[in-house]
């Protein structure tokens, strides 16, 4: 079955939502494989954020990432990419549907990065990269 990666951010983590987005992930039916508490490095956001490299809101989303603990949790079942990023909503927290954890609990703070609770992988071979990222030993 697939697996994708879950990334509660740091905004999300600090405002104490890591088990309002557990349990969403729960209540849809996916399973949890790995979690883990860290605060990200500048090597892991580099990976895991390359595709980003040289935009102008690069920096600002490493300096993001990095300021604080962040949880990271593999999750699995059938869909369960393309099913996390609708659980998520859209990118930018304003335009997300109410009902999504991005839509229920995301705003704009004014800030150079959209602070936007989650991270969920986009593709399998993202997920796969990311994973690899972030849980090494599951690789
Ligand atoms: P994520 O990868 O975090 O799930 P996403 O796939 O919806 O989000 P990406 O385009 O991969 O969005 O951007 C990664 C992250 O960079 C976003 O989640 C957001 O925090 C930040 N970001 C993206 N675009 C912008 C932007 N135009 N201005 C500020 N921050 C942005």
């Amino acid at each position: 079955t697939e697996r994708s990666l879950v990334l509660v951010k740091p905004d999300g983590f600090a405002r104490g939502l890591t088990g309002e987005v557990l349990a969403r992930i729960e209540r849809k039916g996916y399973r949890l494989a790995a979690l883990a508490i860290l605060t990200p490095t500048r090597e892991q956001l580099a990976a895991h954020y390359a595709e980003h490299e040289g935009k102008p809101f690069y920096e600002p989303l490493v300096a993001f990432m990095s300021s604080g603990p962040v949880t990271a949790i593999v999750i699995e079942g059938e869909r369960c990419i393309e099913g996390f990023r609708s659980l998520a909503g859209a990118t930018d927290p304003t335009k997300a549907a109410p009902g999504s954890i991005r839509g229920d609990f995301g705003r704009d703070w004014g800030k150079p990065v959209q602070e936007n609770i989650v991270h969920g992988s986009d593709a399998p071979e993202s997920a796969a990269r990311e994973i690899g990222i972030w849980f090494p030993s599951l690789g």
